[in-house]
């Protein structure tokens, strides 16, 4: 905890996306609430707004842009934005600041971590990759190591690259130390000069895939990674097809453990390995979705109708005390009355009416849902705690257009005020955040998915 707070000597920053006149904001307000996920999207937008030339925060006392680290690894750090402080570019050039704390590669991912030289080492899974696509008929050109040039003469070498179905690849095998900067910047160049690119680690050590390099890169791509291994290789070869491994986040709910999240693993092929990387990040928080909608069905189908059918007649959380303890119990909830307390009942209410906003298609009927979501609006936004719901509001606000284009402007003042108070906030999101995702599991991918406990072998897809 005290290292926390000494690392973060930045307590408050600049948000250039709020308003002016509204830009200072705690430190610890934006980045406490926020989950694995959160942190994961946040240092992305952080750092491809920096790229672009119009960073997103900047320090107060010297206006330089600032970046979003990851305090050094511990037993005891948190992987979520309580584990998270903000800090400078290393620049010589700039200006001094009493807030400047020295560079440090933890910050940036850029750690070896130990124990790498085991199992397949780098050259070796290339090698490996080269093999499987070469038992292939329909790939060709594959390269180990080969520089491919844009037309503006910047270059890559990815560790192989080939051409399948008319498509150009190109590969990098992660096994360590890839920062976010790399992984970004990867994947413009590769978008820029329309080669499809992809990850590929292996399955030897899966406690490395809880290190910050690799949620950088499967946190923002859906909670999917691909992964090679001596099976995979020989499926490749009794089949005569290029395919892989791919590595899915997904949640499991198995009372009365909480619900929680397991790799799952299958193999992939073509289809999944061209995947435009949009769609396959997509596509990923869509099957967490629904595979958490089906499994809370199977358990708690009943309650969960029962609740939201009180919430669309309008009534408060005390109407649903039954069905909230027969889940929380269960799952390891919050109780119904630190609920009651901590506003819950106001969120789902907006929750619920944002959702039947945004699905609304019926031309006639969305006006009567408008209206019910700017009242739901109101609510949320001046119930005593509103400033620590505010950030999960900016977040739905974020994920569904609609949604976002509906908050009156006078809402939007408000929610901007409570995201830059200068009051400290408290986690309520985090306390909830397993209830809200059983009722509304369109929101679980944002709120629970971080690193799974254990690796893809204790936990086989099954039918669900
Ligand atoms: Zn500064």
């Amino acid at each position: 905890m005290n290292k926390t707070i000494q690392l973060r000597a930045i307590e408050t920053v600049t948000d250039t996306t709020m308003p002016p006149g509204q830009q200072v904001r705690l430190a610890r307000n934006i980045l406490d609430p926020l989950t694995e996920v959160g942190l994961s999207e946040l240092r992305a937008d952080v750092r491809t707004a920096y790229v672009a030339g119009h960073p997103r925060f900047r320090c107060p006392g010297c206006n330089e842009p600032l970046f979003v680290a990851q305090n050094p690894a511990s037993a005891n750090t948190p992987r979520d934005g309580r584990g998270a402080h903000f800090k400078h570019h290393a620049n010589v050039d700039a200006p001094p600041c009493r807030k400047r704390t020295a560079a440090n590669l933890h910050d940036i991912g850029a750690v070896k971590f130990p124990g790498l030289g085991e199992g397949a080492d780098h050259s070796n899974l290339k090698h490996m990759l080269a093999f499987c696509l070469s038992q292939d008929p329909n790939v060709t050109d594959i390269e180990v190591e080969r520089q491919i040039r844009a037309l503006d003469g910047s270059w890559r070498q990815p560790d192989v690259s080939f051409v399948l179905d008319g498509q150009a690849v190109a590969v990098d095998v992660q096994l360590a130390a890839a920062s976010l900067a790399t992984i970004l910047e990867r994947g413009t160049f590769y978008a820029a000069n329309k080669i499809r690119h992809i990850w590929v680690t292996d399955t030897a050590d899966l406690d490395r895939l809880s290190q910050l390099a690799f949620r950088d890169s499967y946190l923002n791509m859906g909670g999917r990674i691909f992964a090679l291994d001596a099976d995979v290789v020989a499926a490749c070869v009794e089949q005569s097809r290029f395919q892989l491994w791919e590595l899915s986040i997904m949640p499991r709910l198995a009372p009365p453990l909480p619900l929680h999240n397991v790799w799952e693993r299958d193999v992939v092929d073509q289809e999944t390995i061209l995947m435009d990387p949009a769609a396959r990040k997509a596509e990923g928080q869509k099957r967490y979705r629904r595979s958490l909608a089906s499994q809370v069905g199977q358990h708690f189908g009943p309650q969960r109708a029962s609740m939201r059918a009180a919430l669309a007649e309008g009534k408060p959380l005390e109407w649903m005390r039954p069905e909230w303890t027969t889940i929380a119990r269960q799952i390891k909830g919050r109780d119904i009355d630190t609920a009651i307390t901590q506003g819950v009942g106001a969120v789902l209410a907006w929750l619920y009416a944002a959702e039947a906003y945004a699905s609304c298609a019926e031309p006639t009927a969305r006006p009567v849902a408008l209206a019910a979501m700017h009242q739901a609006t109101a609510t949320v936004l001046t119930i005593r705690n509103a400033k620590d719901w505010a950030p999960l509001v900016e977040t739905v606000c974020t994920m569904s257009p609609p949604v976002q284009a509906a908050l009156t402007p006078d809402h939007r003042d408000q929610l901007n005020t409570l995201l830059t108070t200068a009051e400290p906030t408290t986690s309520v999101i985090r306390n909830h955040a397993q209830m809200l995702s059983v009722l509304f599991p369109w929101v679980a991918f944002k709120l629970l998915v971080k690193a799974p406990k254990f690796g893809p072998s204790i936990n086989r897809r099954n039918s669900h």
